[in-house]
């Protein structure tokens, strides 16, 4: 292609934002130096309906460094303000992403298309407005692992470098994620306005998101009411599918959750390996405000602080709004209980629903916990000896330094699942479907993001054939269902922004 063909306007078909005008500015991505297409996930092109050979090409590839803005694309930059870590921030904001707009998927979704890293904007603050590789490639691999465990959340269309550096603790190599998502609305895009008195916007904001997200509660007799508790109970929904499969997000402050219900920015996010419930991996998580066993109350914390900016919106009479507010809270309550426990027992194989089986669960995991056993494997392997007697049991034993507990454990497991009616195989294929054997491992993501930076691609392409399909074999890829060894495992994870 010569150098003309590829000046020709690039097509992208991306709708203009339906959001309030108060809520964003219009600004350019800064073009890079020397853009290179790292990744594109062309399953994720066709599911949006893109085209991803056009996206490839070279003016496709200038589109994700955000060097070249399509014609008809007028990107911006969403204000937000929030929570971090329990302060009051009032203005925060995209300081390093740019919306390029709205795209209409083949489901017929209205999904958001974002470049992260794309340059400095109004909310840049002091930053540069730019990413660094290693956060990016994280970024990637997490949220479509999270995709392939079947968990909502942002996703990832595509890595470039962009030929520059940037400077962090050392200086790195510069990348930018194309992040699609269901929308970028945060908990802290209604502070922003609330905390002003702008409750005009607020209203739009919210007429927005139940057209967005909702558009069945907009019939509704109280709409704002409805709103809160949907968006409590996804949230419940999503906080108790982290909890099944050991995440840790690791800087739940309210910017950083998406009103859709989808897990959105993947910072010093984790995987757990040894099971503890007061996990934390964050290095700027010093007071384990996020540690894994947080998480639950840490998003019914950051509901509330939803619910303070819709009280206007639920009644005009104070006492009546708080009744709604609190109402909402305990719909989140409800829905993270029933999420989570159903799941805990379906992961031990349980499908009747009987007394005491949830107890039964947390029996196992006090066991795990004082073992550190590892959470992923743990239950991967229980599938596999459900049906069998003690001898079977070595390959979960192994996993228990001392397994003493655990024995007295499986003893009453097994006398439990003696009253099951479900076959030994529908059971297997039932808890195989639930346990992943393939999480994205901290210690593979470091050899990941190592690699890359080294100029070796494979092993990310590995790592995402695996959590792409996490609850199926991939017996040459074995090797990534293992735990750390001593030295590989990774102790505590950086944000890098
Ligand atoms: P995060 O911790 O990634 O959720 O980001 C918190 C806030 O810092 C958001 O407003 C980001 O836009 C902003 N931010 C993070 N990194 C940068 C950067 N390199 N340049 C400008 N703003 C940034
Ligand atoms: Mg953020």
């Amino acid at each position: 292609m010569s150098l003309v063909e590829a000046r020709e306007p690039f097509a992208l078909d991306v709708l203009d934002t339906g959001l309030p005008e108060a809520a964003y500015e219009r600004v350019a991505p800064t073009p890079v130096q020397a853009p290179e297409l790292l990744r594109l996930n062309r399953p994720l092109a066709a599911e949006l309906g893109l085209d991803a050979g056009a996206l490839a090409s070279p003016a496709g590839v200038e589109v994700l460094a955000g060097s070249r803005v399509p014609e008809g694309v007028s990107p911006l930059a969403m204000a937000y303000a929030g929570h971090q870590f329990g302060n009051w921030v009032p203005s925060l904001g995209d300081g390093r992403a740019v919306l390029l707009g709205e795209v209409v998927d083949r489901a017929g979704v209205r999904r958001d298309l974002q470049l992260k890293g794309a340059g400095r904007t109004p909310f840049s603050r002091m930053g540069d407005g730019r990413a660094a590789l290693g956060p990016v490639l994280r970024e990637y691999v997490v949220s479509e692992g999270m995709a392939g465990l079947g968990i909502p959340t942002t996703r990832a269309l595509a890595m470039v470098t962009t030929g520059e550096r940037v400077f962090r603790q050392r200086a790195e190599p510069g990348a930018v994620l194309t992040r699609v998502s269901a929308s970028h609305v945060r908990v802290g895009t209604f502070e922003y306005f609330a905390r002003r008195g702008d409750r005009e916007t607020v209203r739009a904001l919210a007429d927005y998101v139940i057209q967005r997200h909702y558009p069945h509660l907009a019939e509704a007799g109280a709409p704002y009411q409805a709103l809160f508790e949907a968006i409590a109970e996804r949230t419940g929904e999503l906080i108790a599918q982290w909890m099944l499969v050991g995440f840790i997000h690791g800087v739940m402050n309210t910017d950083n959750i998406a009103i859709s219900g989808e897990t959105i920015d993947y910072g010093p996010c984790a995987f757990m390996d040894g099971y503890h419930p007061d996990t934390v991996y964050s290095s700027i998580d010093l007071g384990g405000r996020y540690a894994y066993n947080q998480q639950p109350p840490i998003g019914q914390w950051n509901l509330a602080r939803l619910a303070e900016c819709l009280l206007p919106l639920f009644s005009e009479d104070e006492e009546q709004a708080m009744d709604i507010a609190y109402a909402g809270l305990d719909a989140y309550a409800r829905r993270f209980d029933e999420v989570y426990q159903q799941g805990l027992i379906a992961k031990i194989g349980l499908s009747e629903r009987r007394e005491g089986d949830v107890d039964l669960a947390s029996d196992l995991l006090g066991c795990m916990a004082e073992q550190r056993a590892d959470f992923t494997l743990t239950f991967r392997r229980l599938a596999d000896v459900a049906g069998g007697h003690a001898e079977a049991d070595e390959p979960v034993r192994a996993l228990f330094g001392d397994a003493t507990a655990f024995d007295g454990w499986v003893a009453r497991w097994r006398e439990r699942l003696a009253a099951e009616t479900r076959d030994d195989g529908a059971r297997r294929a039932a808890m195989r479907a639930v346990n992943p054997a393939y999480i994205p491992r901290n210690h593979r993501v470091q050899q990941v993001i190592d690699a890359a930076e080294a100029g070796d691609m494979a092993p990310l392409d590995e790592l995402l054939t695996v959590v792409a399909r996490p609850y199926d074999d991939h017996e040459a890829l074995a090797d990534y269902a293992r735990p750390p060894a001593p030295d590989e495992v990774v102790r505590q994870t950086f944000c890098g922004t």
